[in-house]
């Protein structure tokens, strides 16, 4: 499992970007949105000891629907919403 990280864009260079894999999903896709999911936390294990909703961002792909293995951190998202595979070597055509 990797962990997906936000890179400081001040610290690299747009050719460096440009040069850099694109990340898509095991559909092809290649646009991501933010989607919210919340887990119930029971009275037991949340902080207020209330029942409380616990929201987590996920990213999904935009032509699926799915959540692509490698943006799933902590393998959070149910199984049926993740893709099957994630493919990293793309061919960027120009
Ligand atoms: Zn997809």
């Amino acid at each position: 499992m990797s962990e997906w990280k936000k890179g400081d864009p001040m610290r690299i260079s747009i050719d460096k970007i440009k040069d850099a894999k694109i990340v898509n999903c095991s559909c092809g896709g290649v646009m991501f949105s933010e989607k919210t999911m919340f887990k119930r936390l029971s009275a037991f294990i949340s902080p207020s000891g209330k029942e409380e909703l616990y929201p987590l961002q996920v990213i999904i792909c935009d032509k699926c629907g799915k959540v692509p293995a490698e943006l799933n951190p902590y393998d959070m998202v149910p199984e049926e919403y993740v893709a099957t595979s994630i493919k990293l070597d793309n061919k960027i055509t120009k």
